[in-house]
């Protein structure tokens, strides 16, 4: 499952992690790594099955269960990728500079008939919905996968529950790292 992000990569030269990581043991990890690479993006990463599924999210999530943020599935990733901060070098695949923007634990929601779905059930059939428990966010998230073949779009969705905050915009309002307190901005600076 990681074969398309070690040959995206040239571990000489980019300071990424080559190696698996550990899975997280009880309960699955989330994280959401800021990303300063040619456009602006928010990587959006679950652990399922030992690895770090992951969508990049442009926008970044958001609190407020109106709004619905495009969700670009990329590979996945390591584990050992979930605390990785720093600068990708020029001229590498996603050149530019990552700080971990949240980190966290979550549980999978996704019931049917009184079974709970595995995760990598509910993302096969597009629609999987998870609690999440991070330094910033909280509570319900669904990944949505609307339309078809070329057409399909997958969206991340707030859930509406008591922890949604429609009038927060939490990127602009915390554009800070959860590991190291730095902005994407202090960190490019070295
Ligand atoms: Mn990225």
């Amino acid at each position: 499952m990681l074969k398309e992000y070690r040959e995206r990569r040239d571990f000489a030269r980019t300071p990424e992690p080559s190696g698996v990581g550990p899975s997280s043991g009880e309960q699955p990890i989330f994280v959401i790594q800021k990303h300063r690479a040619s456009t602006l993006h928010y990587d959006f990463r679950l652990e399922v099955d030992g690895v770090l599924k992951s969508w990049a999210v442009p926008k970044g999530p958001s609190t407020n269960p109106r709004d619905k943020r495009l969700a670009v599935p990329t590979e996945d990733h390591p584990m050992a990728y979930a605390d990785f901060e720093g600068t990708i070098p020029e001229g590498e695949y996603g050149a530019g500079t990552v700080i971990v923007w949240d980190i966290g634990t979550y549980r999978n929601l996704k019931v049917d008939d009184g079974r709970e779905v595995p995760m990598s059930e509910a993302l096969a059939k597009g629609h999987a919905t998870f609690w999440l428990e991070g330094r910033k966010l909280a509570g319900g998230y669904a990944l949505i996968r609307t339309g078809k073949g070329e057409g399909a779009r997958w969206l991340l969705v707030k859930m509406d529950d008591e922890a949604a905050e429609p009038g927060l915009d939490i990127v602009r309002s915390r554009p800070e790292s959860v590991l190291s307190g730095r902005t994407i901005e202090q960190m490019a600076q070295g």
